[in-house]
């Protein structure tokens, strides 16, 4: 027998070995094996087993085998060798993204003890146990008021060593111990547990039916499942994941941005506790070995995290959930592989035979669109969960605002300015949305009037209050307030404008000194401890006003936030992209969803410069399908995507013109044009220069009705730039393709 193994250290090109007699009844495909490679043995992954080999030269033999069990399963490995045809890029580079880097690993998680009642014991003994131990009797309390198992640390506040006084108590036969594994999620990520009585309304339990039937069926079943926000999803994903584990199969949860949804991973952990895995950006290299070594083992049935987690190399896969599903982080720019996982995960879900719930409030216009021609299976919630009703809104045009009160650098309206007050007094919670991070994020030169912009990138630079720095957010670069001057003409006279998150902090603590503020951005919470303390603190009602940028906007759910403040609407609206229409209807939707979400009603105050934008006036009467419409038909007729396939060919350099020259050749160059396709450059980005990098690219769109599946693309793709980084690297340029990009920006 011979065995195709592919190593990693040559970009995952197999190679033909012997399969030795003794391990024959052992290696498996995706075992992981020891075989001579070079001078040495190297580990490297079985991805073929065959009885002959046309091979003619001298086969060497398998040394021997690494772990007892597989570490990829067929299906997985079949989804790399997709990606690696799809998204045109070499397989090494796609498992390097799939595999942790070193699957050898001695890591263990800690043990905690966890404790619970044993049923109640009434009588002698207990009431007895007041006199005896009143300091267990205190804790036996609260153990016995928990309907679920209480860490034994968490009643250190009440006895000093409180292991010894449960284990007291376990020999009396009050309680039960238990030591449990603490599962590596950083703790700091996850809320604690949430425990919650489930009551299915009317069209949740019609949606719950429906997905229960696809898992039945054991086939491949894409459904979108589209409830407006406080509808109740995330019970619909539980219930949907614990019929899939009785039908003795796994699932995978992907969140956008799981360090963002500690809610939902809290949720998930009360209910699913140990079989539940959380994998994320911020797991250590080891704890990510260790995860990934348990899922091929079996010890965990379901896997929460972001968009990695696609690749979680779950058995029998029956169920992938995609929460959010139009977010952009599902989709990975930069390195390659250039993918999106929303995408994978439907291949994925094709060669398990797995449902695959693409779920939101506000859906991708792509997945919409394929609601509307029937190539996804559609089901709704139209009504928010319980009592809840969708909140009032208010335009404020701004202009028209400012004009009437004379403050022309007036940030918050007398509208929105009454309505916080009101919630302030009425001990309600207010969360205010300012998609810009920074103090002012416009540096302009008093004396030229040029602004101020990053020397390696063609984009403003903010200023940062507490650094007292100025700042480029794409490249991080910085200088300092005492040294910034104009790069135009010298001058230090310099006017710091425009409105960022710290901006709208300090004001609210110059109007409102009483009131407790948090903030949330990527400055605030770059460490996951921070973001998950701040969210805790509002849940708690110990923060009044929640301001942030878009990371406040969705899947959060605080029952006493019943107002809403969108500062400025029409942040990113000009920019030149076929998607920033969707985007900022999506971001205004959303954030609107967190206010009011239980009794009380809400309501959301919206300020705009630009109230007869179709896209704000839209978002502001929350009318989604209304807003889909159009813009749908906006892209049919400028043939972007649904309605066409889409790519682009970016090329980059430090050397502007050498940059552009390739460009123009590699344009000339191209050949197989065909009827359906459009080509569109070689043109400048819109941000042209990138950490000091010229950016050029080719855009190529292939109309649907001509070219239906893109195979027509994909091959003419392949005829003109199949290894384009081989042959184009030269001369320190790069050329970078990108399949379905999210963004011409
Ligand atoms: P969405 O994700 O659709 O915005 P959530 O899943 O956060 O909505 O649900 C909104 C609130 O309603 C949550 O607090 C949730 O726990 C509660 N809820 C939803 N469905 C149920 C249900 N069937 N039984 C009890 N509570 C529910
Ligand atoms: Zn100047
Ligand atoms: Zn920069």
């Amino acid at each position: 027998m011979f065995a195709e193994v592919a190593f990693p250290i040559s970009n995952f090109q197999s190679f033909t070995y012997v399969i030795p007699k003794e391990l024959k009844n052992e290696i498996q495909l995706g075992s992981r094996v020891l075989a001579p490679f070079g001078k040495r043995n190297c580990q490297g992954m079985v991805l073929g087993i065959k009885s002959t080999t046309s091979y003619s030269g001298k086969t060497k033999s398998i040394h021997s085998l690494v772990d007892d069990i597989p570490v990829v399963t067929p299906e997985l490995w079949k989804l790399i060798c997709w990606m690696s045809n799809y998204y045109m890029t070499p397989i090494g580079q796609v498992a390097k993204i799939v595999f942790p880097k070193n699957l050898s690993t001695r890591y263990k998680p800690a043990k905690r003890w966890y404790v619970e009642s044993s049923s109640f014991v009434k009588g002698d003994l207990y009431l007895s146990l007041e006199k005896r131990a009143p300091k267990q009797f205190e804790i036996y309390n609260i153990i016995q008021s928990s309907n679920y198992p209480i860490k034994v640390s968490s009643l250190k506040e009440f006895v000093s060593n409180p292991l010894q006084a449960c284990r007291s108590l376990e020999r009396q036969g009050f309680v039960k111990l238990e030591e449990r594994m603490s599962l590596p999620d950083s703790s700091g990520f996850s809320f604690e547990p949430m425990h919650k009585k489930v009551v299915f309304n009317e069209d949740q339990e019609k949606a719950v039916k429906n997905i229960k039937q696809s898992l039945n069926k054991d086939n491949f079943s894409p459904i979108l499942l589209h409830g407006v926000t406080g509808s109740g999803k995330t019970e619909i994903y539980i219930s949907a994941v614990r019929h899939c584990l009785s039908l003795k199969r796994t699932a995978i949860i992907l969140l956008p941005e799981i360090s963002l949804t500690p809610q939902i991973a809290g949720r998930f952990k009360s209910v699913f506790g140990n079989s539940i895995a959380l994998w994320h950006s911020r797991l250590s290299k080891s704890q990510r070995a260790w995860t990934w070594n348990q899922i091929c083992k079996g010890s965990f049935q379901v896997v929460i995290g972001a968009r990695s987690a696609i690749f979680a190399p779950l058995k029998k896969l029956g169920l992938i959930v995609i929460d959010e599903e139009q977010e952009a982080s599902f989709r990975q720019d930069s390195p390659a592989p250039r993918y999106h996982a929303r995408d994978v995960a439907l291949v994925r879900a094709k060669y398990e035979g797995a449902v695959a719930i693409l779920s939101s409030a506000t859906p991708s216009l792509e997945s919409y669109h394929n609601y509307l021609t029937k190539k996804i299976h559609y089901l709704h919630l139209p009504k928010r969960y319980g009592k809840a009703t969708y909140p009032i809104v208010h335009l404020v045009d701004m202009l028209q605002n400012q004009e009437e009160s004379g403050k022309y650098d007036q940030v918050i309206s007398g509208l929105l300015q009454d309505k916080i007050e009101e919630r302030l007094t009425n001990k309600e919670q207010v969360i205010l949305l300012q998609n810009r991070r920074g103090f002012s994020p416009v540096i302009r030169c008093k004396d030229c009037g040029a602004i101020s912009k990053c020397p390696y990138c063609n984009v403003t630079t903010s200023f940062h209050l507490k650094t007292n720095n100025i700042m480029c957010h794409f490249c991080g670069h910085t200088e300092t307030k005492e040294n910034k001057v104009c790069y135009d003409c010298g001058s230090s006279h310099l006017l710091y404008s425009g409105t960022g998150t710290q901006k709208v902090e300090s004001l609210m603590k110059k109007t409102y000194p009483s009131a407790s503020i948090g903030r949330l951005d990527i400055d605030t919470s770059s460490k996951g401890e921070q973001l998950t303390s701040i969210l805790k603190s509002f849940n708690k009602g110990k923060i009044d006003i929640l301001l942030g940028t878009q990371m406040i906007a969705k899947g959060l759910d605080f029952p006493n936030a019943t107002l809403v403040g969108i500062i400025n609407a029409d942040l990113g609206l000009h920019l030149p992209d076929f998607r920033v229409g969707e985007r900022i209807f999506q971001l205004i939707y959303q954030a609107s969803g967190r206010s009011g979400r239980r009794d009380k009603q809400g309501e959301v105050v919206i300020q705009t410069f630009s109230p007869e934008n179709p896209v704000i006036k839209k978002a502001s009467t929350l009318n989604m399908m209304e807003y889909y419409k159009i813009a749908l038909k906006e892209r049919e007729e400028l043939n972007y995507p649904p309605f066409s396939w889409l790519s682009k060919i970016e090329i980059s350099g430090t050397n502007q013109d050498k940059a552009y020259n390739l460009s123009k050749e590699l344009h000339h160059k191209i050949k197989g044009e065909y009827n359906g396709l459009e080509i569109l450059g070689p043109a400048p980005c819109y941000i042209e220069k990138l950490r000091n990098q010229f950016r050029f690219h080719i855009v190529f769109k292939s109309i649907k009705t001509l070219d239906p599946n893109g195979k027509r693309l994909h091959q003419f793709l392949k005829l003109n730039f199949n290894d384009i980084n081989k042959r184009f690297k030269v001369g320190g340029n790069r050329v970078n393709i990108h399949i379905d990009p999210l963004s011409l920006i």
